[in-house]
């Protein structure tokens, strides 16, 4: 396991708040300075402080509606706090209609090397009618902006947004394999409680499903390769911080909402109310039961391309995978479900879409 930590930073505003969204993140803009006063707070202090780090995240809600300076002053207090690796990715989130030079100057000039920018769907009026504020013309006029300071750009569509249709998914492909180095798909979750839950909308999984094998196709024809069930990047592009967390490595997390794990038994999270971390930034720490951490292990490998490593699964848990699963494993290769070559089992590409239920039949109840 790597000794290096990753680092999570979780920045709670947004310009308006999107139909589907059931991140934490407030549109009440005034409160930006006092949080991010308690975040430098939280990083200088945190227990971790002279660790190694080789990624920085700083997602959301979206980073780049903080004020100007704001980015840099989080990424200071990170270098002084921790060693981080002079090769570490750095990656920053934003939208569109804040991605201004400014922000790519600042970005850059704070050692940020990843930008992460939403696109979700190339038809202006799905982006309205689930709430975005920016529209095709300006994503396309913000990554003019970023590619003039940045080489290593991720972007992501959602499938299954109302009226969506193939060519919206075409559209949206081609835009970011012309500009982007790696792409994330995911599939639509209508999260209780937000607007699209209320007005009653629930996605066709059938849909879904010919979406997904479409955008597959079409990343594959433009040179990308998937690596995970819904992440996608052109040779060496992969996010070494998502990686992380396939991999049940250690991170930290700053800010409300956000988690950490110490790459064992330990996770921990924050309040998801952001004034009650403005007061306590505190961490909830729950300590993983042996079935907990290989069921999560079980599942999150699963989702990668590489799937589960023999040697990886005894040298962290003791015992042999394979040997251990045996049976069901023999029946799923039979089956077609899984590919498992003695030394790693996959999901078979066919069924990696639909991945749920073979994953829980490998789970301890
Ligand atoms: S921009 Fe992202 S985090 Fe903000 S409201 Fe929309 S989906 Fe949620």
């Amino acid at each position: 396991m790597s000794k290096n930590y990753g680092v999570y930073i979780h920045i709670p505003f947004c310009r308006s708040k999107c139909g589907y969204c059931a991140f934490v993140s407030l549109t009440d803009m005034s409160l930006r300075q006092a949080y991010v006063d308690v975040l430098l707070r939280e990083i200088e202090s945190c227990p971790e402080s002279g660790s190694d780090v080789d990624t920085v995240y700083i997602g959301g809600g979206t980073p780049s509606c903080l004020y100007d300076g704001a980015i840099s002053s989080v990424l200071k207090k990170v270098y002084s706090t921790f060693k981080v690796d002079r090769n570490a990715e750095i990656t920053v989130e934003c939208n569109p209609e804040s991605a201004t030079q400014t922000f790519a100057d600042e970005c850059k000039s704070s050692g940020v090397n990843r930008i992460s920018i939403g696109l979700q769907s190339a038809s202006d009026s799905i982006l309205r009618s689930i709430g975005r504020v920016h529209d095709r013309a300006r994503f396309i006029s913000a990554l003019g902006i970023l590619g003039s300071r940045f080489d290593n750009i991720s972007s992501d569509i959602i499938l299954g947004l109302p009226e969506q249709t193939v060519s919206d998914i075409e559209t949206a492909v081609k835009i970011i394999s012309d500009n982007c180095t790696h792409a994330s798909v995911y599939a639509l979750t209508v999260e209780n409680g937000t607007p699209l839950y209320r007005s009653g909308y629930t996605p066709d999984d059938d849909l879904i499903a010919e979406f997904y094998d479409r955008a597959c196709d079409l990343l594959y024809a433009h040179g990308f390769e998937r690596y995970e069930v819904s992440n996608f990047a052109r040779s060496g592009k992969q996010s070494r911080h998502n990686n992380k967390y396939w991999a049940c490595e250690p991170y930290i997390g700053f800010g409300v909402a956000a988690h950490g794990y110490d790459g064992n038994d330990i996770r921990y999270g924050h309040t998801d109310d952001v004034h009650e971390y403005l007061s306590a930034p505190l961490r909830k720490t729950v300590c993983l039961s042996d079935k907990d951490r290989y069921n999560e292990y079980v599942m999150l490998r699963l989702r990668t391309e590489c799937g589960i490593d023999r040697n990886a699964f005894c040298g962290r848990f003791g015992y042999d995978f394979i040997d251990r699963n045996a049976t069901i494993l023999k029946k799923m290769e039979k089956d077609g479900l899984i590919i498992c070559n003695g030394e790693t089992v996959r999901i078979s590409p066919k069924y990696v879409f639909v991945m749920n239920g073979i994953i829980e039949e490998l789970m301890l109840d």
